[in-house]
């Protein structure tokens, strides 16, 4: 492919893409003609063997480390876009898909520690918190940018509560749901969309984090659909939502939950 027709290509942002969901967004992205910058924690096998796939479907692809609880990381993964951007080396930033987030050991809230609760809110809130902010300031058309869209990956967790499970990270999804609501607001009239998607019991290794690694089988009768979701059928909703096929949909959810 051409160097010319490649520099066409939208770029998407896609945190924790080295498994599960974002993996599977990062591919459908590249196959729907998106560059995608693939970030993730540790897991550098994975996230290169992310932008492989990407690669063979003639898409431009780059794995980049990055803690995204940390502001430090993402002022520099923010920066090193810059810096290639500058180089012509990869397009504006046209989405983001805020998609790393954590769940932990089963349990009720009164056996929980801070540091827990301080983790999966650092991770699952203040984490996209910031990258909204500095995609905002490069996407905005106030700014010299040319607009772009945000999907946020919440859960259904954040209508349910998971009593007896983890409402830490029930209760960071429902932050990132009133974040998801009031940024659409605020930044509409710069050419920024925002939006979420709500999964639930997808078939990823976020489960075992959790303690259960067969959780989504457990509970797959309370399942009106019948079973677990796959990471490809929530991908479907994120990349609706990132292209403008959706154009008039912001300050939206989509529930990807089998029904429930
Ligand atoms: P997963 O399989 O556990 O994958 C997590 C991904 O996030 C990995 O790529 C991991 O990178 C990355 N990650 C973790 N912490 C990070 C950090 N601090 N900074 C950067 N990257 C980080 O998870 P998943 O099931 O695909 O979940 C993805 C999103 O969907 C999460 O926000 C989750 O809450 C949400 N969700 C999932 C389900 C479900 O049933 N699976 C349901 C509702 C919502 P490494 O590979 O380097 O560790």
């Amino acid at each position: 492919m051409s160097s010319s027709s490649l520099s066409a290509s939208p770029l998407m942002l896609i945190t924790g893409a080295s498994r599960g969901i974002g993996a599977a967004t990062a591919s459908l992205a590249a196959r729907q003609g998106y560059d995608v910058v693939v970030n993730y924690l540790s897991n550098e096998e994975a996230a290169q063997s992310v932008v492989r796939d990407i690669e063979n479907q003639g898409q431009r692809a780059w794995a980049m480390q990055g803690n995204m609880a940390q502001e430090e990381d993402i002022l520099a993964l923010f920066v090193r876009l810059d810096e290639r951007k500058q180089r012509d080396e990869l397009g504006p930033l046209a989405v983001l898909v805020n998609n790393a987030g954590i769940l932990r050991q089963q349990m009720r809230l009164q056996n929980m520690s801070k540091e827990r609760m301080q983790e999966v809110l650092l991770i699952n809130v203040l984490g996209p918190m910031l990258c909204c902010r500095e995609a905002v300031k490069r996407m905005s058309t106030d700014e010299g940018g040319t607009g772009g869209a945000i999907v946020n990956v919440s859960s259904g967790a954040a209508k349910s509560g998971s009593p007896n499970e983890y409402v830490d990270y029930a209760a960071s999804k429902g932050a990132l749901d009133s974040m998801t609501i009031g940024l659409a607001k605020e930044v509409a009239s710069q050419g920024i969309r925002v939006n979420g998607v709500r999964p639930g019991f997808i078939k990823t290794d976020i489960h075992a984090s959790g303690g259960e690694p067969d959780r989504v089988e457990r509970l797959k009768s309370r399942i009106p659909l019948g079973r677990g979701g796959e990471p490809q059928e929530v991908a479907e909703a994120i990349l609706w939502l990132a292209s403008s096929r959706s154009s008039y949909t912001s300050g939206s959810f989509i529930d990807v939950l089998g029904g429930v």
